[in-house]
């Protein structure tokens, strides 16, 4: 069975019953809940735990019309916070449309970006949205539009059939498939997210857990601030996504697999579960012997894509971090052993299993392996998704990919791998992007999401915006990356307004150090790096500047 927020065989689903709830009325009244509650036996006291965690379930009625527009780093230097305001003058009057400013939509290449009613606007202006929230002009459609563009990582030809690379695996005999792990670790596949625990090596880890079911999770909901590459590629290679998802099933012997994705991918997910539809009825999941694909729409928010936390969201409870040991490899899901990976990894595994691990790594330069996927924001004259061979560097990136900055200004640094990465100066610009040269130059390619900044941008600004930015989304579990990072947020606004020391300044080093020490997550880890990376790389920032100066992206 498979289908869009489809979860057959798994046990009651609080969130899924909340988003039939919020889908079917707009909102989550206290009376649908009590009856909720009572229809499910399940205690009061738990589902409200539940709703109130998840912004996403609203417990007031909607607006007629909602919008909502990104206020991170890439819509930012768009002129995102001048296009809320200016939207919230011209609908001031209308009592029936709310206007407010969220995190990042994951749609950096089209900033700045806007959600009205649930539908994605890219180069949104307050005019178009005054006239759709007036209803004089259409809510675009949110069906996705095919680009037809064509990817070196996919190994099917156009109209092609599809699914190959699983029936010629399923073909051969058992020790065959068993011995994908290793192809996989030989072609240097590592965690396209950023992780550095070789694909091969997590694949073996969970095929030897003992216990049963088995679970396959395809963890599409990376919300960091220019990060989109996922998106693309679940919109424009679904097939390739779930055939590398089966092929993954297969190998650790799962019968379940799950596309986690964040509520924000609306045409993404139609693409997606359109794909699914496809694979069954061409019998792609029958004969990898899975019995449910299923997509599952979390409620939204960073840390929900915390791999634990993701966990937490699938059993129905709030989306905060596990502490471990024991990890998800062999306590995952309802405890049992569970592969967990990006949809870039899930991607690649069909065009390194059909060409052979060795032409895969050839495709890698610089000492790099195989292909990457990166998204490219900011100030680049064409932001967008590439896939380049892994060490092509970040010059050749912006330049040959990106056609080199507007007006052919010169670029003050960039940001390699995200808003949780390291800012670097343009005397970096020669950095290959791969995981191991990004690291050497002081940063971490992290989601493969580069940011380019032009002369004239404020990168105390851009790192406000960053730290900000994990500060909203912290879940709070942990004292010290609460609190710490609103300290820290502070120390940036008065820095931005020209009126704190040097020495609070100084105080972030140490403050970073006393929230890693304490933290359950990745979260707590990278919060005050985009800050730290001032005073390593842009010292002169920190010293009193006019303000005339400044361009504020923040
Ligand atoms: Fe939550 Fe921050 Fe702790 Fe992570 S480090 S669990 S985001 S409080």
């Amino acid at each position: 069975m498979s289908g869009d927020d489809a979860m057959p065989g798994l046990a009651m689903h609080v969130l899924r019953r909340l988003s039939e709830l919020q889908e079917t009325h707009g909102w989550v009244s206290d009376g649908s809940l009590s009856a909720l509650s009572e229809a499910e036996s399940i205690p009061l006291s738990a589902l409200e735990a539940v709703a109130s965690f998840h912004p996403r379930y609203r417990r007031t009625p909607p607006p007629r019309c909602s919008i909502a527009i990104c206020r991170d780093a890439p819509c930012a230097i768009r002129g995102a916070r001048a296009l809320t305001e200016s939207t919230r003058r011209r609908l001031a009057s209308r009592i029936d449309v709310a206007v407010e400013e969220v995190s990042c939509l994951g749609r950096c290449d089209v900033a700045p970006v806007a959600v009205i009613n649930d539908v994605p606007l890219a180069f949104a202006t307050d005019a178009r949205l005054e006239a759709m929230a007036l209803g004089m002009a259409p809510i675009p459609s949110a069906e996705p539009v095919p680009t037809g563009r064509r990817f070196a990582t996919d190994p099917y030809g156009p109209g092609e059939r599809r699914y190959g690379v699983l029936e010629r695996m399923l073909a051969g005999d058992r020790a065959a498939i068993d011995t994908i792990p290793s192809l996989l670790v030989a072609s240097g596949l590592g965690g396209a997210a950023g992780a550095d625990v070789a694909t091969g090596r997590a694949w073996e880890r969970v095929r030897n857990a003992p216990g049963q079911p088995k679970y396959v999770i395809c963890n599409a909901h990376d919300s960091e601030p220019g990060a989109f590459k996922d998106r693309v590629i679940l919109a424009e290679l679904s097939h390739l996504v779930i055939e590398g998802m089966l092929i993954a099933c297969r190998v650790i012997g799962a019968t379940t697999a799950i596309v986690y994705l964040r509520p924000e991918y609306v045409p993404e997910r139609i693409a997606i579960a359109h794909a699914i539809d496809e694979a069954e009825r061409q019998g792609a999941l029958a004969a990898a012997e899975v019995e449910s694909l299923t997509i599952f729409t979390s409620p939204g928010g960073y840390i929900l894509g915390e791999e634990t936390a993701l966990l937490e969201v699938l059993e129905g409870r709030r989306g905060v971090p596990r502490a471990g040991p024991p990890f998800p490899p062999t306590h995952g899901l309802y405890g049992r052993p569970t592969l967990q990976s990006d949809v870039e990894t899930f991607a690649h595994v069909p065009r390194i299993l059909s060409d052979g691990p060795k032409r895969w790594f050839a495709r890698g330069r610089n000492g790099g392996a195989g292909l990457k996927f990166i998204a490219l924001a900011g100030d680049v004259v064409k932001p967008g998704v590439y896939e380049v061979a892994t060490g092509t560097t970040v010059r050749e990136l912006i330049d040959v990919h990106g056609g080199g900055v507007p007006e052919g200004r010169e670029l003050v640094g960039f940001l390699p791998g995200g808003a949780s990465a390291a800012l670097l100066p343009a005397s970096k610009l020669d950095t290959p992007l791969s995981f191991d040269a990004v690291r050497a130059a002081g940063s971490s390619l992290g989601s493969g999401a580069v940011m380019a900044l032009a002369k004239g941008r404020d990168v105390l600004a851009v790192a406000a915006n960053a730290v900000r930015f994990f500060r909203n989304e912290s879940c709070g579990v942990c004292v010290p990356c609460r609190v710490g990072s609103e300290k820290a947020v502070e120390i940036l606004e008065r820095a931005l307004a020209g009126t704190s020391t040097q020495e609070e300044f100084q105080a972030l080093p140490a403050l970073h150090k006393t929230i890693c020490g304490s933290s359950l997550c990745a979260l707590g880890t990278v919060a005050l790096v985009p800050a730290i990376s001032v005073l390593d790389h842009f010292p002169e920032r920190l010293k009193p500047k006019s303000r005339t100066d400044r361009q504020a992206p923040a």
